[in-house]
């Protein structure tokens, strides 16, 4: 298609800045709900190229929009931008080697995330432009991916219900859209507070802060025997009161996370973990503070933009990679044990992908699963949470990866940040700028898909309705 292709050309011309957009943002690694520099970085290039940019979504400082056009479909496309911690590390470096000893890195590479929605956003202005289509497109600036839940706190507001759809990407090692459903799972801190005493000579006078903690965790190792099946409870204490066992531990905090397939039942049943919390404050005498932190919903499919997705997978060509890249790409495979699974979620669940993509792998370089995996669509079960969950329960979704990284490297690692830095992840991020510019194109062009795309979620959402994870007046918390 003619407006696609001028699309793709569109997109190569801007390459150089959208790869710069996200070096900057490698190199500022900024934790969740603290992403202050990329967030204005967004908020500049993104006024540099036309758009009308809002800053302070839902209350959160770091996120933003950034709008063109008028009128119906409006499509929303969605970045991330946060990095996480102790994870940093040179770029395009094929051993272990941390720039800024403890610091953090973007071992999600959200730097690249962000940056190819922003060359799509940009793609889709100058396509409405051109072809004076009516319609809207909007780039959300969505912080606190890995902590924050910035897009749940945007559905609690509204604010995905304005879209007719919703699209977005994650580096991946794969070229493949991704389909299925997610955990749920919310968050809260518990803060006990007692009081401090001498631990053997006054301990009558003590209330333990600590022991509130180990009765809260007792009372829930109980409440497992009774909640769904598919429900998950985890926890980490996060301040055990002090180093001093001969003092009465004035002050603990325990840090829940329980989870669901469904984010109904997470509700539910983080609701139980808060009656035990008071127990356990009331056996032993002490206060708490309860601070919810964060939430995410499930994810529901789409298997009409699904496909969509994988025909733009298909439609734009495949980035190229030199020998330099494909010698980084091999030695750096050679640094982490494989799983030995197939790659893709399809191989996992359908028998012919499998034997398809067995193929596939034997004819790619080492390290570098540099082809378009057979397209497969499921309601499977993946254990991981996202907030793009939240997204989708308000409008139909879809999200696809692009190759960015290391085949089968693990997420969150020195080798994703290794990558996200390298040419690699620039070509990754620029050829999901395409994917996302063409699908969008195609919804403008053809109103049936979307209109499909719509009837599809209709049809998931009967008898449901989407219980935000987020309470109202909850504010986001950078732990
Ligand atoms: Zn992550
Ligand atoms: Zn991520």
């Amino acid at each position: 298609m003619e407006a696609k292709d001028k699309a793709i050309e569109y997109i190569d011309g801007i390459a150089d800045k959208i790869t710069e957009v996200s070096h900057k943002i490698w190199g500022y690694a900024e934790l969740s709900l603290k992403e202050f520099k990329s967030a204005d970085l967004y908020v500049n290039v993104c006024q540099e190229m036309g758009f009308e940019v809002k800053k302070g979504i839902s209350g959160i400082d770091t996120a933003f929009t950034a709008s063109f056009g008028s009128g119906k479909p409006v499509i929303g496309i969605l970045a991330e931008y946060d990095a996480l911690s102790g994870l940093s590390q040179e770029a395009f470096c094929p051993e272990k080697k941390p720039l800024v000893p403890g610091g953090s890195g973007h071992g999600c590479g959200h730097n690249m995330l962000g940056a190819g929605s922003f060359g799509a956003a940009c793609a889709v202005k100058d396509y409405l432009e051109k072809s004076g289509k009516e319609g809207t497109v909007i780039l959300f600036g969505c912080p606190g991916e890995e902590g924050g839940a910035a897009k749940a706190f945007m559905a609690r507001d509204g604010v995905w219900k304005g879209l007719d759809c919703a699209l977005t990407w994650h580096p991946g090692d794969t070229n493949e859209v991704s389909t299925g459903t997610c955990n749920s799972s919310i968050q809260v801190l518990y803060k006990y507070k007692g009081i401090a005493a001498h631990a053997a000579g006054n301990p009558e006078m003590g209330r333990s802060a600590l022991d509130a903690v180990e009765l809260l965790n007792i009372g829930v190792q109980f409440l497992r025997e009774h909640m769904p099946a598919d429900c998950r409870i985890h926890y980490a204490i996060i301040d055990g009161g002090g180093v001093s066992p001969n003092v009465v531990q004035p002050e603990a905090s325990v840090l829940y996370m329980v989870r669901s397939v469904d984010v109904a039942d997470s509700v539910a049943l983080q609701a139980r973990v808060d009656k035990i919390a008071e127990g356990a404050a009331m056996m032993t005498e002490t206060t708490y503070e309860r601070q919810f932190i964060d939430g995410t919903a499930n994810t529901v499919p789409n298997t009409v933009l699904e496909k969509l997705m994988h025909d733009n997978l298909q439609y734009v060509p495949l980035p190229e990679h030199t020998e330099e890249e494909k010698e980084f790409a091999a030695k750096v495979y050679a640094t982490y044990e494989k799983n030995g699974k197939l790659p893709g979620m399809g191989a996992q669940y359908d028998k012919d992908i499998a034997e398809k993509v067995k193929e596939l792998v034997k004819g790619c370089p080492e390290g570098l699963y540099d082809f378009v995996m057979p397209f497969y669509s499921g309601d499977e079960f993946h254990p991981g949470s996202t907030d793009v969950g939240d997204v989708s329960w308000e409008t139909p979704a879809v999200q696809f990866n692009t190759v960015c990284f290391a085949a089968d490297a693990p997420g969150h690692s020195w080798q994703n940040v290794s990558f996200g830095g390298s040419t690699i992840g620039d070509k990754g991020t620029v050829q999901a700028s395409k994917v996302l510019a063409c699908a969008a194109i195609d919804l403008f062009e053809d109103p049936n898909i979307l209109e499909a795309a719509k009837n599809e979620h209709k049809k998931r959402m009967e008898g449901k309705e989407y219980l935000c994870p987020i309470p109202e007046g909850a504010v986001p918390i950078a732990i």
